[in-house]
């Protein structure tokens, strides 16, 4: 192992639209297949050493992710208690407030989510 390089976790998100047409080959749409393969096709194109990779599709909004009530931002009521997969903290953390889903910039000021 080369002590000279350092990993880096590099994550990318992306909400992206389309007619959500799921190709059963893949269990994702065919524009979440195509982005996958780019990104692939990179990380081949520079060589480079990759220990771990992992790439999720999901529809939203979801159990647990919609858009804030406030501003429209794709947010995670990251205080509910739904198990999900890990990838729905990948949008903005933010929860339910007076039954309302807000995202962080939305919260009250003393709220402990608030950014
Ligand atoms: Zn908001």
């Amino acid at each position: 192992m080369n002590e000279d390089l350092k990993p880096q976790l590099i994550t990318i998100s992306l909400v992206v639209s389309d007619d959500g047409v799921e190709d059963e080959r893949f269990g994702t749409t065919k524009l979440a297949k195509e982005v996958t393969d780019k990104i692939q096709s990179l990380i081949d194109e520079y060589e480079l050493s990759v220990e771990w990779i992992s790439t999720s599709y999901n529809q939203l909004p979801s159990i647990k992710s919609a858009r804030c009530e406030n501003c429209g931002a794709w947010t995670t009521d990251s205080m509910s208690n739904e198990k999900v997969g890990a990838s729905y903290y990948l949008l903005n953390a933010g929860t339910l407030y007076e039954g309302r889903l807000l995202c962080d910039l939305c919260l009250p000021e003393d709220h402990p989510l608030y950014f």
